[in-house]
């Protein structure tokens, strides 16, 4: 059976990965530090997995304690989760994002080659388009400079990658670029775990409708869409998920591929508290807001060359999604009681 390393795999995405790589044949070992997560998610995938995989907690920005993983078992790949995510976080304490991030990245880059890792799959973001001209954006649309030290590191993470690469190194490196992963396992055992109040829209949406904040608010009406909100691609996070499973299996002559994991939709915030409403039967508090500062006004990806290249495509949409995240925050708020 093939064995994988998934560093921060009691993440969000990282723990749904888990379930997709067991339910595929493979055997994960995580390497979390549980830092950014909880032994509820540990509890969901030993439950949704019968147990087959193995938890080793330790921070990868600790060399020795890495490497020694890598002494004791042998990989067919590494998928590379383990990250500081949180955008305005990252404003606030800018030089743990690039300790984090980047020397986890680089230490986990370094085991690739010392111990001759086949394969890499990295987590990247659509950040790095920064700003783009053209809404919907190609794997080749030029990068700009992104808007946060979070996104900087993920900028960076793939021009280290990419430099890399320049010199022949015995592996092939994956960089799936996510656009915004929503949703939870369909079974409610594991979901998204916002670490205080939640940045993002959809853990903000479903702890509003949980009583838990008052009322969302929506941050702009004035932005040049139809609605006036802005427009984001939301991909299912089991679908994200799969998409890692796709590029394990993925072979290329291309020693460095670069994929968008989207639906190629576009949904606006006004859509999505509407779209919420429909499936939990809810009418959502919201008031308006001023614009939160380095917010684009719309992006989504073009997802041609990963349904045509690495034969992915996302299964789910936007209202599973959002039912399976309001599942998700039900069972929560009744193991909280
Ligand atoms: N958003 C919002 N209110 C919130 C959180 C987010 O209106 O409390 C909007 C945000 O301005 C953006 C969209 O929802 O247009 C998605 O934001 P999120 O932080 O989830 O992802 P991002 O695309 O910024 O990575």
């Amino acid at each position: 059976m093939k064995q994988v390393l998934v560093t921060g795999g009691a993440g969000y995405i990282g723990s749904h990965t888990i379930v997709s790589l067991v339910e595929q044949g493979f055997y994960p070992i995580i390497v979390d530090d549980l830092r950014n997560s909880s032994r509820v998610i540990l509890d969901g995938l030993a439950e949704l997995t019968v147990d087959r995989f193995l938890f080793i907690p330790i921070d990868i920005c600790d060399k020795e304690a890495l490497f020694r993983v890598f002494d004791d078992h042998t990989f067919d790949a590494i998928i590379h989760f383990a990250a500081y995510k949180s955008v305005g976080e990252s404003c606030e304490v800018p030089l743990q994002y690039y300790q984090n991030n980047l020397i986890g990245l680089m230490n986990v880059l370094e085991a690739c080659s010392r111990y001759s890792i086949p394969k890499f799959v990295f987590s990247s973001s659509c950040t790095v388009y920064g700003e783009p001209d053209q809404k919907q954006v190609y794997e080749t649309t030029p990068k700009r400079l992104p808007e946060s030290p979070y996104g900087f590191t993920k900028w960076m993470g793939e021009q280290i990658i990419e430099d890399v690469h320049r010199n022949s190194v015995p592996f092939q490196t994956i960089c799936l670029r996510y656009f915004n992963p929503i949703g939870a396992h369909p079974s409610g055992l594991i979901g998204e775990l916002p670490v205080g109040i939640p940045n993002n829209l959809l853990p903000y949406i479903t702890q509003t409708a949980a009583g838990i904040r008052s009322h969302l608010t929506v941050f702009g009406n004035d932005y040049p869409t139809p609605d006036g909100t802005c427009i984001r691609d939301y991909v299912h996070v089991n679908d994200v998920a799969d998409a890692h499973v796709r590029a394990l299996l993925f072979t290329s002559e291309n020693p460095l591929s670069v994929f968008n994991i989207g639906t190629g939709k576009g949904t606006s915030v006004l859509e999505m508290i509407q779209y919420f409403n429909e499936v939990s039967g809810m009418d959502l508090p919201y008031h308006i807001g001023s614009r939160r500062a380095g917010d684009i006004t719309e992006i989504f990806a073009n997802v041609s060359y990963s349904n045509a290249t690495l034969g992915w495509r996302a299964k789910r949409n936007v209202k599973e999604a959002l039912n399976d995240a309001w599942n998700w925050e039900k069972r929560q708020a009744k193991s909280n009681d």
